[in-house]
């Protein structure tokens, strides 16, 4: 049971990536700090979770994504005028 069958061809992409490490780019900025990531080489998808970390995107992140993006816009249109200290 050797021969799988080729579902990926991206599995060139996945050993460079595992040599090399993988090449993110962008796919979608969250807030200022939080991005999704989507690998060029092996099409991984990742995303900075709230901690800071760099997490695989599963739907869940998408999700908490997806609300941060929102509360990330309602805070934007709410800094025309902040208080002054
Ligand atoms: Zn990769």
């Amino acid at each position: 049971m050797h021969d799988s069958p080729k579902k990926s061809p991206l599995s060139v992409g996945r050993v460079l990536c595992s040599i090399f490490g993988h090449r993110f780019i962008v796919t979608k900025k969250v807030t200022a700090h939080i991005k999704e990531y989507e690998c060029a080489c092996c099409g991984k998808q990742v995303t900075i979770d709230v901690k800071g970390n760099l997490a695989s995107l599963t739907p869940q992140l998408k999700e908490i994504n997806e609300t941060l993006a929102m509360l990330h816009q309602k805070k934007l249109a709410q800094t025309h005028h902040h208080p002054a200290a």
